[in-house]
């Protein structure tokens, strides 16, 4: 797609060269950034994190969170700069308290899989399901339904929140077959969650009692939150990465 009023090409895409008597076509640049305009414009990212990078505050004076932090950083930085070709696990799965940068590097890992040209969509997990069960109840608008599938088929999803919605069969439903289908078609997927897992230590669960937020059960897991066969299938296709023990940078920010 060409830019309409793209003075070098006229809005045609394309530059035509005589040379010796033969004329011969080529690609105006006005296509490639109407495409990553395009891009970015379907990413969805939110205005708080349009500008994400990997050049992140460190914490400082707290040697064990600069540790867990560069620990983290690690697996992200290879995720991204190895995308597509991905050996093994073609997910994301950044798990941690509130405030502590996962949405940050997950949308700075979109980012730049973006700038190769990457199709990324960032959803909040729930507003995706609020936009998909409003989609069932009444007349399907389309943004509605499109927002399903924009799920199941983009080629990388960004679930923000994973589990930050009351549980309900059909919400248990919904995120299984999202999953399901992302996972069966190697279709890479990065998600955060604040819910933890007792396959990553039980400390994680205890830590999650005393930071998360207050109208969460602190006995919550992410099995809990997204049922087993999900939670199942997320850990099939993802490289997990923890952030428990980092410090609230929001909370911080705001005293
Ligand atoms: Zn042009």
């Amino acid at each position: 797609m060409a830019t309409a009023d793209c003075k070098v090409c006229g809005g045609t895409g394309w530059l035509v060269a005589v040379e010796d008597g033969v004329s011969s076509a080529k690609r105006c640049n006005c296509v490639d950034a109407a495409q990553s305009e395009e891009l970015l414009t379907r990413a969805q990212i939110p205005d708080n994190y349009r500008n994400a990078t990997f050049d992140i505050d460190w914490p400082q004076g707290n040697p064990i969170a600069r540790d867990i932090l560069q620990r983290a950083l690690l697996p992200i930085k290879t995720y991204a700069n190895k995308f597509p070709v991905l050996e093994g696990k073609r997910g994301l799965l950044l798990t941690g308290p509130q405030g502590v940068g996962k949405t940050h590097l997950a949308v700075a890992v979109a980012r730049e899989l973006l700038a190769r040209g990457h199709e990324c969509v960032f959803f909040n997990y729930q507003t995706l399901l609020e936009k998909i069960r409003s989609g069932y109840n009444e007349k399907m608008g389309m943004s509605d339904r499109e927002a399903y599938q924009t799920a199941l088929d983009a080629e990388v999803l960004l679930l923000d929140d994973l589990g930050a919605h009351r549980v309900t069969d059909w919400v248990e439903d919904t995120v299984t077959s999202i999953i399901t289908h992302r996972c069966d078609y190697r279709k890479p997927l990065i998600a955060t969650t604040n819910f933890p897992d007792p396959d990553m230590g039980g400390k994680v669960v205890e830590k999650a009692g005393t930071v998360g937020p207050a109208k969460y059960n602190v006995h919550d897991t992410l099995e809990e939150r997204i049922g087993p066969r999900a939670r199942s299938r997320l850990f099939e296709m993802c490289t997990v990465v923890p952030m428990w023990g980092l410090p609230d940078y929001r909370q911080k920010a705001r005293r």
